[in-house]
């Protein structure tokens, strides 16, 4: 089954001279608990792509489905609560709360929705991005791959049916990065999520199931990753 799904997606940014064709016709289907890297140079419009699919930034034109929910369809308030309810997002930076503990930090958009987080699932969640001992620490207390793992558990604790990551190494030493994204490849195996990931980095597309590669807002290849569970 697909949690996501784009159809003949385009995006045109501005119009007339400076009109930019960030995505052209794209079409693509991210599985249930699979693992996508997408690549690609510069400008090609990885980002764009997540922002879309994610429902941060509307679409030109085609079509955009989390599950069976067409999201051009819904107006700002039903897209918040689904990007609410059903995704989760990691970003290069961390975007932690200095005044707030790990576990608050982790259980903040859950606070904010007044939904209360499933204790079992939880209890998974900070055991598998291996954060067990540090719950009661504030952000400056961990190092950076651990506060990007804060971040992978913030995203994954509202049990999401997807999760963007856009350059979740970006700001981490090789080591910290490696950490991170074996307990994203975890998260995938131990709990089945379905992970979309934009990255630069060879290596953290190693741990993805699969790699789209875009150029000039197409789509130019699409690899399986037969090795992708022999990283950890
Ligand atoms: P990538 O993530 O692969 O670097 P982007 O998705 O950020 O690429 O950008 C794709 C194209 O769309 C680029 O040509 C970029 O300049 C353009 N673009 C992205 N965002 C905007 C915007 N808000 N306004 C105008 N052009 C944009
Ligand atoms: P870029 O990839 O261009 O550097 P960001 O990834 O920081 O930009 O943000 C891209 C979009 O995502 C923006 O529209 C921003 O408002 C939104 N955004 C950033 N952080 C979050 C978040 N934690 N939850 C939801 N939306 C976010």
């Amino acid at each position: 089954a697909a949690a996501a799904r784009a159809t003949d997606l385009s995006k045109v940014y501005g119009e007339g001279e400076t009109q930019v064709i960030a995505l052209d016709s794209v079409s693509v289907e991210f599985r249930q608990a699979e693992y996508t890297a997408i690549m690609g140079p510069s400008g090609s419009g990885k980002s764009t792509l997540m922002h879309c699919m994610a429902g941060l930034d509307t679409i030109s034109s085609g079509s955009a489905r989390i599950g069976d929910v067409e999201l051009t369809t819904l107006k700002d308030k039903k897209l918040t609560q689904l990007r609410r309810d059903k995704i989760g997002f990691i970003f290069q930076a961390f975007n932690l709360l200095p005044t707030l503990n790990a576990l608050e930090n982790i259980t903040l958009p859950m606070d904010i929705a007044g939904r209360k987080a499933d204790a079992a699932w939880l209890d998974k969640v900070v055991a598998t991005v291996g954060l067990a001992g540090r719950l009661k620490h504030r952000p400056n207390q961990l190092s950076g791959g651990q506060q990007q793992r804060v971040a992978v558990a913030r995203a994954l604790a509202g049990q999401p049916e997807i999760i963007f990551a856009d350059e979740p190494t970006g700001n981490l030493d090789s080591r910290s990065g490696a950490e991170v994204l074996g307990f994203l490849r975890n998260s995938v195996r131990e709990m089945g999520q379905t992970i979309v990931m934009v990255t630069h980095d060879p290596v953290a597309a190693s741990y993805a199931d699969r790699v789209v590669f875009l150029a000039d807002g197409r789509i130019v290849d699409d690899l399986r990753n037969p090795t992708a569970d022999s990283v950890l």
